[in-house]
């Protein structure tokens, strides 16, 4: 950890992190109920980014008329998703409810958005249901470019390679496979060219699945087929995990990208050899979800959805905020969780603030923390803050804050499972 970081304790670390941006005046002012609404919000998508959004803009003011339209009826959180991979918990344990948030009024609907009409402010739901909004907030996340890699658009090749990048349905799947998989068995887990959902992810998974194979299947390996030139985050900490912990288990290639997979055959093709993986986790290249294209919102590389970062007010469509990971990220803003809360932190001040005919905040300060467990127990971090700079429009990092761990530790496992109960209860307002 470094000075600075060790230096502060676990719960202000965590306090900081969660609640650092630059609100102004709204900070702490509840305003749950009585008097007259000063507008409605419809928010599509109940991850990071929609579920954060959906409490601030109840609790800080003006008796926001907020509806969240979530498809799935629980949230299953990604990060800690991995553990359930490696069999250190269970997806119960990653399941969490949205009734804190409707206990503060937001209206949750479980249903599926098809469509946003922004000239006449309107969401409409598959079921034909139309809600009118005064402003939209859209944060699905992303979806998957399954056509950039040959023999995948298929459902089956889809069923056989399994990504588990969102967690649900598929992390359970993943982990099944896992256990099934003989002793002596490989998994492999192709990752995609940056910038994809939550960078060092790939890697604490191939660190958990070699630490599950290593007490339970220790004649089995684990192969990280990877896309980019080299690790994409936190390097030096995952190649000392790799060498520390699970020599002989986890084999890195960089530089292989994944061109190739054939259902019937189980086989992978890279650019100079073939692979056979006994488990292929084959994470696509990702793209902002879908709502964002059908709405028309994605105008940057095909695939990322640019925002005014005051407002994160969409450049393409008005009226329409876009959070989270559908974003077309400011320089070294990570795809993350914490950083998907801290848009919808902006976001919720400043719809606020237009709702109300007032100037939104000038100079808003963001933060992120990402932990990454190396063992089932210990776990290293990188941290960084971000700033607005009002002369390039972007956020920028704040040259020599964050920062990285010197080593991976125990303390920092406890502390990882901590930022997720608190990012967790954040969001859901538990
Ligand atoms: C294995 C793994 C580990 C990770 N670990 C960490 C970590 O330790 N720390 C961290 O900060 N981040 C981590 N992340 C990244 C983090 O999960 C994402 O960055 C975060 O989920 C992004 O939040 P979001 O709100 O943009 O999208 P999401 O959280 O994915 O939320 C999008 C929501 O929108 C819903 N939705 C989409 N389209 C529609 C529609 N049309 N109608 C209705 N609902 C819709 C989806 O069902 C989903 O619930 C990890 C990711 C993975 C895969």
């Amino acid at each position: 950890m470094t000075q600075h970081a060790s230096n502060l304790s676990r719960r202000s670390v965590l306090g900081a992190g969660l609640g650092a941006i630059a609100a102004g005046p709204l900070m702490g002012c509840a305003n749950l109920g009585g008097g007259p609404s000063i507008g409605r919000v419809v928010i599509v998508g109940g991850g990071f980014g929609g579920a954060t959004a959906a409490r601030y803009l109840r609790q800080w003011g003006g008796n926001v008329d907020v509806t969240l339209v979530e498809r799935n009826a629980s949230f299953v959180s990604c990060p800690i998703s991995n553990l359930v991979l490696s069999g250190d918990k269970q997806m119960g344990e990653i399941t969490l409810s949205y009734a804190g948030l409707e206990a503060l009024g937001v209206k949750r609907i479980q249903g599926e958005v098809v469509a946003i009409d922004a000239q006449t402010k309107q969401v409409r739901l598959a079921d034909g249901r139309t809600l009118p909004y005064d402003r939209a907030i859209v944060a699905p996340g992303v979806d998957f470019m399954f056509d950039q890699v040959g023999g995948l658009a298929t459902a089956a090749a889809q069923d056989k390679f399994l990504h588990g990048w969102k967690a649900g349905p598929q992390t359970a799947a993943l982990r099944r496979r896992l256990e099934a998989m003989p002793d002596g068995g490989v998994f492999a887990v192709a990752i995609p060219k940056v910038p994809y959902r939550c960078p060092p992810g790939p890697y604490e998974r191939a660190c958990l699945v070699a630490s599950y194979f290593k007490q339970y299947k220790p004649r089995s390996k684990v192969l990280v087929l990877d896309a980019n030139p080299e690790i994409t985050s936190k390097k030096g900490l995952f190649e000392k995990a790799f060498a520390d912990h699970y020599k002989g288990i986890i084999e890195y290639r960089g530089n292989n990208e994944l061109k190739q997979v054939d259902a019937a055959s189980g086989t992978a093709k890279l650019e100079f050899d073939d692979v056979k993986a006994d488990v292929l986790n084959v994470i696509p290249p990702q793209r902002a979800g879908d709502i964002a294209r059908t709405a028309g919102l994605i105008n940057m590389n095909n695939r990322w959805v640019g925002v005014n970062w005051l407002t994160l007010e969409s450049t393409a469509v008005p009226g329409i905020h876009v959070l989270g990971d559908a974003t077309f990220s400011a320089p070294a803003m990570p795809k993350s969780g914490n950083m998907a809360n801290q848009h919808a932190k902006v976001a919720a001040a400043a719809i606020i603030q237009l709702l109300k005919g007032q100037p939104v905040d000038p100079a808003p300060v963001v933060m992120n923390t990402c932990y990454s467990f190396v063992t089932a127990r210990e776990a290293v971090h990188v941290a960084s803050v971000h700033q607005y700079d009002a002369a390039d429009k972007t956020f920028k990092t704040v040259p020599g804050s964050g920062g990285l761990s010197s080593a991976a530790s125990q303390i920092e496992g406890r502390n990882a499972m901590g930022w997720a109960e608190n990012i967790w209860a954040d969001m859901l307002a538990t």
